[in-house]
């Protein structure tokens, strides 16, 4: 079954400890559509300027990513220009230029309305809104967000969460959007208002999914070297949705091997800049990596405790 994606299509500028890179493909919409569209088909909606090299995105098309709703218009496209320092969990914002973006008005083709999952993907709430006004009854709708749209648009996404399923979002994010410093009560705080499912990402920690009174834990794939962090969150909720698009299956375990696919990819994507290593990887890879997850939670209780 296809995921529908609106997001950004970027151009990024990047600094870590291990390098720098400049107007390299980025965005929201473009880690997420090459993580999950090694899972399942992906429709991506989307702007970007005159300037965009669309031939970097044909390795995206011809793994199945349908661009029909991706439009080229004339202006800037969106640039993202951040610097990781030790600390490789947050990204420093230094520049993020909207282009193309401020004028946006996502137009869902005909033939995505109907995509059984929808995910909206980092970019501002009203564009998200306005997305799912377009939309027939997804099975599962869900929705990821930032800190510069929590500052700027904290109303807008306050709407925008009684309208989806299922939100991502990391840890400073949860604390900044609630108010609240436990992530337990930040999670509660949410589903309060519309979603039934909230998944919280610690970067390299792992990531909690709530979900009514259950909490479910995955750790993070523990790397040697995390090169650049960037697309770490999108190619998360990549491999999140296009497992779930992929089994068509919406039960509590099925959500949990959700969260692992998920944690694999986030851990693919940082081992390059930009969306290198995820247009490497095969489904190999990925299975792969989810045994190794398997491997990494196993332990036998000997009854030790009881
Ligand atoms: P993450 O998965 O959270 O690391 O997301 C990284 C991507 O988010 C980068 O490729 C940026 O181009 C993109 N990005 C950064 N700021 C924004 C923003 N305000 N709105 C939409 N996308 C953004």
């Amino acid at each position: 079954m296809p995921v529908l994606v609106v997001g950004s299509v970027a151009l990024d500028s990047v600094e870590t400890p291990f390098g720098k890179v400049d107007n390299v493909i980025g965005g929201s919409g473009t880690f997420f559509s090459a993580s999950a569209s090694l899972l399942s088909p992906v429709q991506l909606v989307g702007v970007v300027g005159n300037d965009y090299p669309m031939d970097q995105l044909e390795p995206l098309r011809k793994r199945g990513v349908d661009m029909a709703g991706l439009e080229q218009v004339d202006g800037e496209s969106f640039r993202w220009r951040g610097r990781y320092r030790h600390d490789l969990n947050s990204a420093e914002t230094l520049e993020t230029r909207l282009g193309v973006f401020s004028h946006f008005s996502p137009k869902i083709p005909a033939q995505f309305k109907n995509a059984p999952f929808v995910f909206l993907a980092n970019i501002d709430p009203r564009l998200q809104l306005d997305v799912l006004k377009q939309v027939q009854k997804p099975a599962l709708v869900a929705c990821d967000t930032m800190n510069f749209w929590i500052e700027s648009r904290r109303p807008d996404i306050i709407e925008l969460i009684k309208h989806v399923d299922l939100i991502t979002l990391n840890d400073g994010e949860a604390r900044q959007l609630t108010d609240c410093s436990n992530l337990v009560k930040a999670a509660r705080w949410i589903m309060d208002r519309g979603p039934k499912i909230v998944i919280i990402k610690k970067g390299e920690h792992g990531a909690f999914m709530f979900k009514d009174k259950s909490i479910f834990f995955a750790p993070a794939y523990p790397l040697e070297d995390v090169f650049d962090p960037t697309g770490a969150g999108d190619s998360f909720a990549g491999g999140f949705m296009g497992y779930l698009a992929q089994t068509g299956d919406l039960s509590d375990a099925n959500l949990r091997r959700a969260v692992v696919v998920g944690s694999a990819m986030g851990s693919f994507a940082v081992e390059k800049f930009s969306a290198q290593r995820l247009l490497e990887i095969t489904r190999a890879d990925i299975d792969a990596r989810v045994a190794e997850f398997r491997r990494l939670v196993a332990f036998e209780d000997e009854g030790a405790a009881s």
